[in-house]
């Protein structure tokens, strides 16, 4: 299932490309119902439905035709909630852009960027400038379609000439950059922030087995966002935050039976395994104990919790040992 699900998500964001790049050239309609919130821009004119950014982005359109204004705000919501940042990990064009570089990366075995800590907190400051700029820099004369790294990329490969502004340099940024730090425009993304902010009620959910965690901080590592709650936490069970992509790379790459799942109406259809754990890794038996205490080593150098000595002792009575 673990290598199912992870070809499913390559093959969903492939297709969801080819529609919303090229979707108007295949099947000849587009829909002006149905505004996907995606990073799949309006600019480009080949997209079988328009990503709601624009509009939010332009509020002068919008509420000139009180049926977009319906559209962009119903589908924006009905999204959200039922999808969430999966469609950051699933639909959105520019994510699979920065996908296949960071992939091609990992082909050649170049050394990726590690962000530490106080790097994602200074991220998590600009992604709400950003969202500011994004929701508020109209009514100042600011356009945030200048600085989107997304204006560029999509229309281009649709073929779409449009006029670069800021927006090019910047996306030559995100791209050379997402190359070695993977998702690098998404940790920062303010569209996709404010999808997050509908976590609380979507309908897919990150779940994790605390009793079964043995803090090897694998997921730590795996995870494109710096997401911490999902190495740190010791007692919730639903661990979904507001920058939860939902790709599923801390679920492949959790080493215990239940350590944490991918649910959807709190149906768990994505389950971390120990055996596909070590299958996918393609470990033999004597491997399997050094291959977990490499991963608790490498995750201590990357993250320093606080207290994180105390709170091993404190959790440890309830844990599953340690081993193949
Ligand atoms: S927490 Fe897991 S599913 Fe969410 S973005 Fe990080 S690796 Fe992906
Ligand atoms: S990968 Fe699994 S076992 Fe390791 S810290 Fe994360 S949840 Fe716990």
């Amino acid at each position: 299932m673990k290598i199912k699900f992870y070809y499913i998500r390559w093959f969903i964001l492939a297709v969801s490309f080819v529609l919303l790049t090229f979707g108007v050239q295949i099947f000849g309609f587009r829909t002006d119902k149905v505004y996907i919130p995606t990073l799949a821009c309006p600019f480009t004119f080949e997209g079988i439905m328009h990503s709601s950014c624009y509009y939010l982005i332009h509020p002068q359109q919008f509420f000139a035709i009180p049926a977009v204004l319906v559209s962009v705000i119903v589908s924006f919501i009905i999204f959200s909630i039922i999808f969430g940042r999966m469609l950051c990990g699933f639909a959105c064009p520019f994510g699979l852009l920065q996908d296949i570089l960071y992939k091609i990366r990992q082909l050649f075995r170049i050394k990726p960027i590690r962000f530490s800590e106080k790097h994602y907190k200074w991220i998590s400051f600009v992604k709400w400038v950003l969202l500011a700029i994004f929701l508020g820099g109209f009514y100042f004369g600011i356009n945030f379609c200048y600085f989107c790294p997304a204006m560029v990329t999509t229309p281009a490969f649709a073929g779409s000439v449009i006029p670069i502004y800021l927006s090019g340099f910047i996306a030559i940024f995100f791209v050379a950059g997402s190359f070695y730090k993977q998702r690098l425009f998404c940790t920062m993304c303010p569209f996709g922030l404010l999808i997050g902010l509908f976590s609380k009620i979507s309908f897919f959910r990150l779940k994790k087995d605390c009793t079964a965690c043995t803090e090897c901080g694998a997921c730590y590592e795996a995870c494109p966002m710096g997401i911490k709650e999902i190495y740190t936490e010791r007692e919730k069970t639903d661990i979904t935050t507001h920058n939860c992509l939902f790709c599923g790379e801390c679920v492949r790459l959790c080493p215990e039976n239940n350590g944490l799942a991918l649910s959807f109406f709190r149906k768990k259809f994505y389950i971390a395994t120990r055996k596909d754990f070590f299958k996918e890794q393609g470990l033999k038996n004597e491997e399997k104990v050094k291959k977990v205490d490499l991963l608790t080593k490498n995750i201590d150098s990357l993250l320093k919790v606080e207290g994180k000595e105390k709170s091993h002792a404190g959790n440890n009575s309830g844990k599953k040992s340690r081993g193949a």
